[in-house]
């Protein structure tokens, strides 16, 4: 099962998961154009190959093992990481939708700087 990246990405998006990625399944990169355009980042679900390595990489714990672990207040953010792909304009337009929704509905998360957001998950 793959990894979903959740919301303590937004405002943190540092691509130090890029860096240590084995299979350069987490988009968009920094050398990429779309990296500006998007709120956080995201895990090709098919490409990921379950090996761990982003997870310690992570700065802020965004990063959860599987769909099933991942909090019920991040579970509307594994469907934009299923969704997302790099490059693909409607791909990339209804995963940031999907984020933004998140932002909206959970002022409560936003409002907590991002390094402290992972323990109040729920
Ligand atoms: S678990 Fe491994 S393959 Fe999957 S996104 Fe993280 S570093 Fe990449
Ligand atoms: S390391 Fe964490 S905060 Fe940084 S880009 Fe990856 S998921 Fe986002």
């Amino acid at each position: 099962m793959p990894y979903i990246i959740t919301d303590p990405c937004i405002g943190t998006k540092d691509t130090a998961c890029v860096d240590v990625c084995p299979v350069d399944c987490i988009h968009p990169r920094k050398d990429e154009p779309e990296f500006e355009r998007v709120t956080m980042l995201y895990i090709h679900p098919e490409e990921c190959i379950d090996c761990g390595a982003c997870v310690p990489a992570c700065p802020v714990a965004a990063i959860y093992d599987s769909p099933d672990s991942t909090p019920a207040s991040q579970k509307d953010l594994i469907e934009a990481n299923y969704i997302y792909r790099n490059g693909d304009e409607e791909a990339m337009a209804r995963a940031e939708a999907i984020v933004r929704a998140h932002i909206e509905a959970h002022p409560d998360l936003m409002a907590i700087d991002p390094k402290e957001r992972q323990a109040a998950h729920t």
